[in-house]
């Protein structure tokens, strides 16, 4: 009786699946969305930006309720929505969710 998988089916499938598996980690790499990764990884910033962040208490996932990023009159809002964006006065990518000390609501 012959297998019903031979070796090169075995290993055509096992390629398609790696290919997959590949494909789908490359597509969700360079993408900073604010809810799954953290917007404080610039390795761009400065020791002086990195302090200014640290002075304002910036953190990716606000700990004050009804006040984020998103809805400060500071934020600078990302392209496409839900990547980081940025922020009038801290340098560096600032999560839509984040919030500092120099929170300001947005006017109306
Ligand atoms: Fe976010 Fe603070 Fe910048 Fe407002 S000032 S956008 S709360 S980092």
């Amino acid at each position: 009786m012959k297998d019903i998988w031979s070796r090169r089916d075995c290993l055509v499938s096992g390629g398609s699946l790696l290919t997959l598996g590949a494909t789908l980690l490359v597509s969700g790499c360079g993408k900073q969305t604010a809810s799954a990764a953290s917007c404080s990884g610039d390795a761009t910033l400065t020791d002086s930006d990195k302090q200014a962040r640290a002075t304002l208490a910036y953190v990716d996932q606000s700990p004050v309720s009804g006040k984020e990023c998103n809805n400060c009159s500071l934020y600078k809002a990302a392209e496409p929505q839900g990547a980081c964006g940025g922020c009038q006065i801290l340098k560096g990518a600032i999560s839509e969710r984040g919030y500092c000390s120099a929170w300001a609501p947005k006017s109306v």
